[in-house]
């Protein structure tokens, strides 16, 4: 079977609580390492450049995009977010199973480029509870509130095309239902392609 590690993205509407889920699963397990992405959007308080965040401007973003370094890249409420090739292949390389905590663009865009990647979406437990953790978190304007509810409506249209869905009504559970399913994963036939290659090529040789 096959050892190396899975690329699991995982997506969901803004207020999701993603980020948390994805830091608990980090704390729990240490098959995981998260990648970190660039974005040219603004730190919001707290964040740290270099780790929620690579932020920068729309010059380098660009260059990095034209230098192939992006492995995916995505526009979000007119910002611009994408992963960096660079971590992701060297953490595979090392066996570990890379995280990507990204839209829906950039989830369809990994699927395309590497067909052995997971991607799971998790769900809000209703509509009323996502509006409530959204304004409860208190980092966004009205408006922008108004702009992310607007894109969560348009990415829902999207969740069919995910390999999974998780509810999160809590954290510990909802980190723990998605290793699971990112260790179920590995037993899919598309990530043991070379093992099964082998397998039916030594059968047809005997
Ligand atoms: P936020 O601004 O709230 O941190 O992120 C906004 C959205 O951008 C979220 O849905 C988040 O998952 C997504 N996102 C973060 N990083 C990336 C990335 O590298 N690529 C893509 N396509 N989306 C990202």
């Amino acid at each position: 079977m096959n050892s190396n590690g899975i690329i699991a993205v995982v997506s969901g509407f803004a207020g999701t609580g993603k980020g948390t889920v994805m830091k608990k699963l980090v704390e729990e397990y240490d098959h995981y390492a998260l990648s970190i992405s660039m974005t040219t959007r603004t730190p919001r308080p707290g964040e740290v450049d270099g780790r929620e965040y690579f932020f920068t401007d729309e010059e380098s973003f660009t260059k990095a995009v034209k230098e192939d370094k992006l492995i995916e890249h995505a526009c979000y409420c007119g910002k611009y977010y994408g992963t960096p090739r660079e971590y992701v292949d060297k953490q595979l390389q090392n066996g570990k199973d890379v995280l990507l905590e990204i839209d829906i663009q950039g989830a369809l865009q990994i699927k395309q480029r590497f067909p052995d990647s997971y991607l799971i979406f998790i769900m809000p437990p209703s509509s009323e509870e996502l509006v409530r953790r959204l304004k409860g978190r208190g980092t966004e304007t009205d408006e922008q509130i108004k702009n992310r509810l607007k894109r969560a409506g348009e990415e829902s249209e999207g969740i069919e095309k995910y390999d999974a869905i998780v509810v999160n009504e809590d954290i510990a559970e909802c980190a723990s239902d998605i290793n699971r399913l990112i260790e179920a994963s590995r037993f899919r036939p598309s990530h043991n392609e070379d093992f099964i290659r082998s397998v039916r090529e030594g059968i047809r040789s005997l």
